[in-house]
């Protein structure tokens, strides 16, 4: 068992959580060493040490105990069908689960798999897809490569990991069924003592400062003062904008905060509304 202090967080090693994984972290404002061949890493500055896995065996770690957090992707949790708490969706690693086909092969909807062979690495999600959707297909297992099972066949169908679907095209394949969106999550064990409760609040209270960060820009603007009033019911920010007079008489600068998704709209009725030289600038950290 871990012992008490540190808590104890498995990221992947190498592959394609590792390297957000990590700045994640670094944005969190934790340490992290990553040493070549290093298994194991103490952080200098937070109660933490990482541990350094395959993404498969998180789930399982997590379970027992053997580390407390682990950041996996959803699709290889759900598939390890390990008993944790899911504590954040991270928004990095989002892919797909899809079930893709022969590109000549014709396909009007799901009921076409009906007697079909779908190789895999995911057989317990695609299972389930396949059962609530009565169909009745064989699952192969396959551990790799499942993309070629078709061209030398092995199976009528796979079902893998997309994300743009370069993959499937070059293998001669289609995607005609997405069943599972995945992205990365920050897991935890479900009997966490209390210290190391108090840890995972700090850790989560960072990423949701991060993330909000990421979700939003400072926005700086000059602006008639005849125009101020409609210019602050555009961008009311956190609480009000703030605004300064400019050195020139009659103009105002007027700062606030933009959510990242209105940002266009938004800015478009700025400048309609009169609003001149605006600067948008990131936000590194954002409390509330
Ligand atoms: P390991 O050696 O640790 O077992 P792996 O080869 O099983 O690694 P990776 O290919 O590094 O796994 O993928 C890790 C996770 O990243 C996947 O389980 C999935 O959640 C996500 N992922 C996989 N492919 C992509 C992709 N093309 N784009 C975005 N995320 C992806
Ligand atoms: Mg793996």
């Amino acid at each position: 068992m871990n012992k008490e202090g540190n808590i104890r967080i498995a990221i992947q090693k190498s592959g394609r959580l590792s390297e957000d994984s990590i700045a994640l972290f670094k944005e969190c404002g934790i340490k992290l060493e990553m040493g070549k061949g290093r298994l194991k890493s103490e952080s200098s500055n937070f109660q933490a040490e990482f541990l350094f896995l395959r993404d498969d065996d998180i789930p399982g770690y997590v379970e027992d105990g053997v580390a407390d957090l682990g950041i996996v992707g959803e699709n290889v949790l759900v598939e390890s069908e390990k008993d944790v708490i899911v504590s954040k969706k991270l928004g990095f690693s989002k892919c797909r689960l899809s079930i893709a086909i022969p590109r000549e092969d014709p396909f009007e909807g799901p009921a076409d798999l009906d007697g079909k062979s779908i190789a895999t690495s995911y057989p317990k999600i695609l299972g389930q897809y396949l059962s609530e959707n009565n169909i009745e297909a064989q699952i192969h297992e396959i551990s790799g490569s499942v993309e070629i099972a078709p061209s030398i066949g092995l199976a009528d169908a796979v079902c893998d990991i997309v994300s743009s679907g370069s993959t499937l095209l070059s293998n001669g394949l289609k995607e005609v069924q997405k069943i599972f969106k995945s992205e990365a999550v920050l897991i935890a064990n479900n009997n966490l003592s209390d210290h190391k409760k108090a840890l995972l609040d700090k850790i989560l209270f960072r990423i949701n400062a991060v993330q909000k960060a990421q979700d939003n820009k400072y926005i700086l603007l000059n602006a008639p003062n005849d125009k101020l009033d409609e210019i602050i019911t555009i961008i009311s920010g956190m609480k009000s904008p703030t605004v300064l007079p400019l050195a020139i008489e009659g103009w105002s600068s007027v700062h606030s905060v933009l959510e990242e998704r209105e940002f266009w709209e938004k800015i478009e009725a700025l400048r309609n509304a009169g609003a001149e030289g605006i600067l948008v600038v990131p936000i590194e950290k954002m409390i509330l």
